[in-house]
């Protein structure tokens, strides 16, 4: 007997909400289900008298692929916010990324070339050899002095271990500059959803069947049911009921605060690079999409271990995880009829743009080959 929907898609954060809207578009019956009582995933921004409030951490859009900008356009009109955040490291406050700024303020040099021959000479530690490790690569990108400074302090607190055991690749996201350039982002294409990304998720999902607060695992066998094919973005080793073990994620506690003052900070993001205090950012929200208020929000975020039951943020991608991934990947290429897609079901460091291109790409792909019955 025909299943009442072609397509149920797991999960409301921008790879389900993308695909909802691409197979809906190419005539296909969707439903979406939803564990939490709102949709956008991360990306969702909560309304506090009259502040968009990034509920899960400060999200800015970025991106140099263009179709994938004229996409999110088309549900959402953006600002040109340009993320230019500050490290605080005692009390004093540096230029991010790394840049003729910053290079300033540490060294008193002026000049590109005086800023390279400083960093060369902290680079000589290294003695020429490839970087292994996270502090390795931070000292051969900007030296010791910034790397004691502005990385190490926050990478470990964020990390909940030694930079010394962390892939350098995570550091390798943050621009190095020889200008005197405080944008944090190198790509052509930036902003933030004006009124929040929560109305760019209920334009995307327009039209299409939502249930919130549904629990796929807790109810698989009937939702399996109703559908020819599953698109699932929740955790890969949650699916398979942990039975190869469970991957790590680094977990976070925000604690939002509304304060009776109408600028608190004077800019959307600080980073807060001592080892000692015990949060990495603190973000005032209404610098993203400014509104006149009397009032402002600002979220502290503190991270913290994840245990089973915590909402997993960022999977640690070091060698051991990856060998447990690759093994549950396995496991996922024996389910024909499930997708698996997204930051938590491909266990990658993705930003918004390329879950979204990814998104795109698995639709066109499912919409080629037909889906398994
Ligand atoms: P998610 O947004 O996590 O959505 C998955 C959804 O599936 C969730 O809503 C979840 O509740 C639901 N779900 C899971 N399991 C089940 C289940 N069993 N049943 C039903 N529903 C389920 N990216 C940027 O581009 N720029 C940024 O500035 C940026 N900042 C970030 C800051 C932080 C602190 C974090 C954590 C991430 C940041 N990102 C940023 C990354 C961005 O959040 C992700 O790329 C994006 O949200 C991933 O979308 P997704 O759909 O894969 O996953
Ligand atoms: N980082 C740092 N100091 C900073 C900002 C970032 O050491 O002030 C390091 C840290 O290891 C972090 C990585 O750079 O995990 C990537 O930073 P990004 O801002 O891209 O992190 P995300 O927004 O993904 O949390």
């Amino acid at each position: 007997m025909a299943r009442k929907f072609d397509y149920l898609i797991v999960g409301s954060g921008f790879f389900g909400a993308v695909c909802a809207r691409q197979l809906t578009d190419a005539g296909k019956r969707v439903l979406v289900i939803e564990k939490r009582d709102h949709i956008g995933g991360n990306a969702y921004t909560k309304n506090i008298d009259g502040i968009h409030v990034h509920q899960y951490g400060a999200h800015i859009f970025h991106t140099n692929d263009q179709s994938v900008w004229q996409y999110v356009n088309r549900f959402a009109q953006f600002n040109r916010f340009t993320n230019s955040p500050l490290a605080k490291y005692q009390d004093k406050l540096y230029n991010l990324p790394f840049n003729m700024n910053t290079f300033y303020q540490l060294w008193g040099v002026t000049t590109p070339q005086q800023a390279k021959a400083k960093i060369a000479e902290q680079q000589q530690e290294l003695s020429g050899k490839q970087p292994e490790n996270l502090e390795q690569q931070a000292i051969s990108l900007v030296g010791r002095d910034i790397y004691q400074l502005l990385i190490k302090g926050y990478t470990e607190k964020q990390w909940g271990c030694k930079a010394t055991d962390l892939p350098a690749f995570i550091i390798r996201r943050l621009p190095v500059r020889f200008t005197y350039d405080n944008n944090y982002f190198s790509d052509t294409y930036q902003g933030i959803p004006i009124g929040g990304y929560t109305q760019l998720f209920a334009n995307l999902l327009e039209d299409i069947e939502v249930q919130l607060q549904v629990d796929y695992l807790q109810h698989k066998a009937d939702y399996d049911n109703m559908a020819e094919h599953v698109i699932y973005t929740g955790p890969i080793d949650a699916y398979f009921n942990y039975e190869l073990g469970t991957l790590d994620y680094r977990s976070l506690k925000f604690d939002h605060q509304i304060l009776a003052m109408a600028n608190a900070q004077g800019n959307a993001v600080i980073n807060h690079t001592e080892a000692s205090v015990p949060y990495t950012r603190t973000i005032e929200h209404k610098h993203f999409d400014p509104v006149d208020t009397p009032h402002t929000v600002v979220t502290y975020e503190y991270p913290a271990n994840w245990q089973l039951g915590d909402e997993p943020y960022y999977p640690v991608n070091n060698d051991s995880n990856q060998a447990l991934f690759k093994r549950y990947r396995s496991l996922a290429k024996n389910q024909p009829q499930v997708t698996f897609g997204g930051r938590l079901a491909e266990y990658k460091y993705y930003d918004m743009h390329q879950v979204i291109r990814s998104a795109l790409n698995t639709v066109s792909k499912l919409l080629e080959n037909g889906i398994e019955q």
